[in-house]
């Protein structure tokens, strides 16, 4: 659900999952960039307003203004363009806000995965993201190394 390139960027990524894709505007006109363009055509464009989504256990149904309805197994809103921690979401990163959540080591709750600077929220200076990220590189790379440990004592 969206209307710009965002949208579209989103709808390639669920291709390899299914090629049943539709793009919902929500009674906009979709509007991409040159670059998408080409990538856009490859999807259902749906450009009625809204009404309402429903489901029981699982989203199932999309209802429009003009009384019409589809079935759905799913919606993905991708308004606008990509909040910086929208990817992290996704990935099932603890966000708080629109912080990613990190230990004292700059670790997320996923482990092997690190974040540094304005995503972790807090004070948001440049210095406070160099010294973030180098924190967080010198713990992946002890992270990389205990992995290589573990293999090599199997
Ligand atoms: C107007 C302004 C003035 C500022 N003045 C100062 C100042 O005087 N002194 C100071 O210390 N700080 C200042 N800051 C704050 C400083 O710019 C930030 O704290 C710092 O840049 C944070 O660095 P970062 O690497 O965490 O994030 P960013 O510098 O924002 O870098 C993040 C990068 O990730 C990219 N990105 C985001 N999402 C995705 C995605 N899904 N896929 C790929 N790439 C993505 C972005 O395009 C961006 O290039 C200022 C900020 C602003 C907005």
């Amino acid at each position: 659900m969206g209307a710009g390139d965002y949208v579209v960027h989103e709808a390639m990524e669920l291709l390899s999952f299914t090629k049943d894709i539709t793009i919902y505007t929500d009674g906009k006109e979709l509007q991409v960039s040159e670059k998408f363009a080409e990538a856009a055509k490859k999807f259902n464009i749906n450009s009625k307003a809204i009404y309402r989504i429903d489901g029981n256990e699982f989203l199932q149904k999309i209802f429009f203004k003009d009384g019409t309805s589809e079935d759905i197994d799913g919606l993905f809103i991708a308004y606008e363009s990509p909040s910086s921690v929208d990817f992290a979401r996704k990935l099932g990163i603890i966000v708080e806000g629109n912080a990613v959540v990190v230990d004292k080591n700059q670790q997320t709750n996923l482990e092997g995965l690190f974040a540094a600077g304005d995503c972790t929220g807090g004070f948001k200076q440049i210095a406070t993201a160099v010294g973030q990220g180098a924190l967080a590189g010198k713990r992946m790379v002890e992270y990389v190394n205990s992995l290589r440990i573990e293999k090599s004592a199997l």
